[in-house]
C-alpha cells in the first residue's frame, strides 16, 4: 500500500531534524504551484536526479513546470534525489520518494519525467526509481505504474538507459510534453493495455520507445544493425524542435536555502553556429533561434517582480553571438538602472566579445570574467574548430583587465585529438602570459584562474570516432600543468580522471551498458557527478561482472563506417557532414561560422518544411524555397 501524503508528512517530521539541510526536502517555496490532486486528469512528477541544490535552478525543469502547470487539466510537481544521509533515514522510516508540493508518493503520479542533462546521473535515476518503489526495468511495469520518460542532452544517446525508461524525448520538450500528456489521457480513457500507450507515443515526433528497437552486434562487439520491432514507427527517431522559442518562464521558484544558482535565467537564444568539433550541445541544438530584445527585457522585468532575485543570467551557448547583444545590454542597463542587478553573460566568444561590449557591461555588477579558448595553440584550435588567434585572445583579456575586472577565468580542455605534451605546456604558458598582461595593466590585483577539464568524445559530433585519453595520459598532462601553473595570482582546477572515464564509457555506450549501470548501482554507485563520491571500483567490478571491457567504449578509434549505438537517433546533422568535418579536422582545416556560409549540415533538408513556415530572421539558417533547399544552403 502506498503511503498517503499525511503519512509521508508525519514520518518526515520525525527524521528531518536529523539530516543536513532539511530545507531540501520540504518544498513550500515562493512560486511553487500546488493544485488540487483530484481536480486534474494528469499528474506529472518532474525529477532532476541529483540533490535539490543542483536540480532546483535547472532551466529545463523550470520550463516544463511552467508549461504543464499552465494547463488546467494537468498538475506538475517536483522531486529530487535525497542526499545520502536523507536516503538512509527515508529507507529506515519507510518513506517512499515523494513530490515536494503535495508530499504524494511518486508512484502515484501518472507520468514521471527525468531530466538527464549528463550521463553521470544514470545511477541516481535508478536509485530514484528504487526509492519511489517503481520497478526499475520498463518491462516489469504494469498499467498502474507511472509512465517513466526521460529527456535532456544525455538522452541523445539513450541506449545505456534503454531498459529503464519507457519513452525518451529526443530534443526540445516544450511542445512534445503536451503531446505525451494528451496521448496518456487518450490511452487512460481507452482502458487499453500499457503497450497501447507506448504505441501511441512511438508515433509522436521526437519520442523514442527503446523496447520497440533491438540492437544486434557483430562478433567484434560493434553494432551490426538496429532492428525495428513494430510496424508504423520511424526507422530513425527525429529530434523535436520548436520553430519559435516559446515565452520564457518568469515565475522562478525562490528557494529557502542556498542552491547553486539563485537567479533569474533567461535563454536569449538556442543553438550555435560555430561548429566547435568537440561540442555536443552545439551539434544537437541546431538551428539557432533567437528571442527579441523586447521579449527578453520584459521577461526580466516580470521575473524580478515575481521573485525579487538580484542576479540575472542571460543564457545561450554563445552569448556574444546573439545578433542584438549590444542593443540588449543597453536596453537592460537602461531599464534596470539603479536596481543593482548582477547581469551575467556566460559563454562569451573571444572573437565576438568586443571592447564595446565590455564597456557596456562595465556598469553591471559582475564577478570574474570567463573565456573559453579550449586549447592554447593555434594548431590545436584549428583541429577543434575554434580558430581564434592568440593575439585576439590577448586583446580581449587586455580589454577585460583594463575595464576593472581583476579575475579572468580561462577554460581549457586536455585530451583533444592529436594533442601533444607541447600543446599542454602551451596552456600553462598562455595562462602566465595572460596574467603578465593583467599585472602590467592593474598590478598585483590581476588574477588568472584556469579550469582544465578532459575532453570526452560525444555522440553526434565530428569527434564521435576518436579515442579518449587513458588515465595515465590524463594524469601525465595534469601533472605537467600542476607543476607549471603555480604561483601568486594563478589558480588551477581540473577534473578527476576517474570521473572523466565514467562519462566517457556512458556517453558512447550501447545498450549492453545498461546492465553495467544496474550492477554499479547495486554495488552502491550513485552521485557519480560528485568528485568526492568515487565509485570507480564499483564500476570496474560491474564491467567485469557483465563481461564487458571499458576500454572498448573509451580508448578505441572507431571505424569510419561503424554503425553507432545511436544511429537510429536523428539529430538533423547528418553523418556525412560529421564524417567530412572529422576528416577536415585531421588536416587542421576549419569551418567558418555557418551564419557566414551554410555548410549544409543536414538541418535544412531535415526541417525544410518547418523553416519554410517560419521565414525571415527567426532562424539563422538560410531560407528554403518550395521544393528544395535554397541554393545558398546546398
Ligand atoms: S543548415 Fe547551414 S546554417 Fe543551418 S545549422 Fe546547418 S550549416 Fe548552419
Amino acid at each position: 500500500m502506498v503511503a498517503s501524503p499525511i503519512e509521508i508528512q508525519s514520518r518526515l517530521e520525525r527524521i528531518l531534524q536529523r539530516v543536513q539541510k532539511p530545507g531540501r526536502y520540504v518544498g513550500g517555496e515562493l512560486n511553487q504551484v500546488v493544485k488540487d490532486w483530484d481536480s486534474v486528469n494528469t499528474r506529472v512528477a518532474l525529477a532532476f536526479p541529483d540533490i535539490y541544490d543542483i536540480g532546483l535552478p535547472n532551466l529545463g525543469l523550470a520550463i516544463l513546470y511552467d508549461t504543464l502547470n499552465k494547463r488546467t487539466d494537468v498538475l506538475a510537481e517536483r522531486a529530487f534525489c535525497p542526499w545520502i544521509d536523507m536516503e538512509s533515514a527515508m529507507r529506515q522510516a519507510e518513506i517512499p520518494l515523494y513530490s515536494l508540493e503535495s508530499k504524494r508518493a511518486i508512484a502515484e503520479f501518472d507520468i514521471l519525467g527525468f531530466s538527464l542533462p549528463y550521463e553521470t546521473l544514470y545511477t541516481n535515476a535508478l536509485n530514484f526509481l528504487d526509492l519511489a518503489h517503481i520497478p526499475l526495468f520498463s518491462v516489469e511495469r504494469s498499467a498502474s505504474d507511472p509512465l517513466v520518460i526521460a529527456g535532456g542532452h544525455a538522452a541523445f544517446n539513450p541506449e545505456p538507459m534503454a531498459p529503464f525508461i519507457d519513452a525518451f524525448v529526443i530534443g526540445e520538450g516544450e511542445e512534445v510534453i503536451h503531446d505525451i500528456v494528451n496521448a496518456h489521457q487518450a490511452w487512460k480513457a481507452s482502458g487499453a493495455p500499457r503497450r497501447d500507450l507506448l504505441l501511441r507515443l512511438a508515433k509522436i515526433w521526437g519520442v523514442y520507445i527503446p523496447s520497440f528497437y533491438e540492437p544486434r552486434y557483430n562478433p567484434d562487439g560493434t553494432v551490426c544493425e538496429i532492428v525495428k520491432l513494430e510496424e508504423g514507427i520511424p526507422d530513425r527517431v527525429a529530434k523535436r524542435l520548436v520553430a519559435h522559442l516559446p515565452p520564457p518562464p518568469t515565475h522562478f521558484i525562490v528557494p529557502n536555502i542556498d542552491v547553486v544558482h539563485n537567479r533569474i535565467a533567461i535563454e536569449i537564444m538556442r543553438g550555435c553556429t560555430r561548429g566547435c568539433r568537440f561540442c555536443h550541445a552545439g551539434m544537437i541544438t541546431r538551428p539557432v533561434r533567437e528571442r527579441t530584445v523586447n521579449e527578453i527585457v520584459e521577461a526580466i522585468q516580470e521575473s524580478l517582480d515575481n521573485t525579487g532575485f538580484e542576479d540575472v543570467a542571460l543564457l545561450s551557448l554563445s552569448s556574444s553571438d546573439y545578433t542584438h547583444i549590444l542593443e540588449l545590454v543597453d536596453a537592460v542597463s537602461e531599464r534596470f538602472e539603479g536596481k543593482h542587478l548582477a547581469i551575467s553573460l556566460p559563454s562569451l566568444r573571444i572573437e565576438t566579445a568586443s571592447a564595446e561590449l565590455f564597456e557596456k557591461l562595465k556598469g553591471a555588477r559582475q564577478g570574474g570574467f570567463t573565456l573559453a579558448p579550449e586549447a592554447a595553440t593555434e594548431r590545436m584550435r584549428n583541429i577543434i574548430n575554434k580558430p581564434v588567434s592568440t593575439e585576439q585572445l590577448m586583446e580581449t583579456v587586455r580589454a577585460i583587465y583594463s575595464r576593472g575586472w581583476s579575475t579572468i577565468k580561462l577554460y581549457f580542455m586536455i585530451g583533444h585529438p592529436a594533442e601533444t605534451l607541447e600543446d599542454v605546456q602551451a596552456i600553462a604558458d598562455l595562462c602566465k602570459a595572460v596574467l603578465r598582461e593583467g599585472r602590467k595593466l592593474i598590478g598585483n590585483r590581476a588574477n588568472l584562474h584556469a579550469g582544465v577539464s578532459t575532453f570526452v568524445p560525444k555522440p553526434h559530433t565530428p569527434f564521435q570516432w576518436v579515442p579518449c585519453d587513458t588515465v595515465e595520459q590524463i594524469k601525465a598532462k595534469q601533472l605537467l600543468l600542476k607543476k607549471a601553473l603555480a604561483g601568486p595570482g594563478l589558480k588551477l582546477n581540473w577534473t578527476e580522471p576517474n570521473s572523466t572515464l565514467l562519462e566517457a564509457w556512458l556517453s558512447r555506450g550501447d545498450r549492453r551498458l545498461a546492465q553495467v549501470v544496474y550492477s554499479a548501482w547495486k554495488r552502491g554507485a550513485r552521485f557519480d557527478a560528485w568528485q568526492d563520491e568515487d565509485h570507480y571500483q564499483d564500476w570496474m567490478e560491474a564491467f567485469a561482472e557483465n563481461g564487458l571491457d571499458p576500454a572498448f567504449y573509451t580508448h578505441r578509434r572507431r571505424f569510419l563506417d561503424e554503425i553507432f549505438p545511436w544511429e537510429h537517433i536523428n539529430v538533423g546533422v547528418t553523418k556525412k557532414f560529421l564524417t567530412q568535418d572529422y576528416t577536415w579536422s585531421l588536416d587542421g582545416k576549419t569551418r567558418l561560422d555557418c551564419r557566414q556560409k551554410c555548410f549544409a549540415c543536414g538541418i535544412l533538408p531535415g526541417f525544410a518544411e518547418l523553416r519554410r513556415q517560419n521565414p525571415g530572421d527567426v532562424w539563422k539558417c538560410p531560407e528554403v524555397s518550395r521544393g528544395r533547399v535554397n541554393a545558398q544552403a546546398a
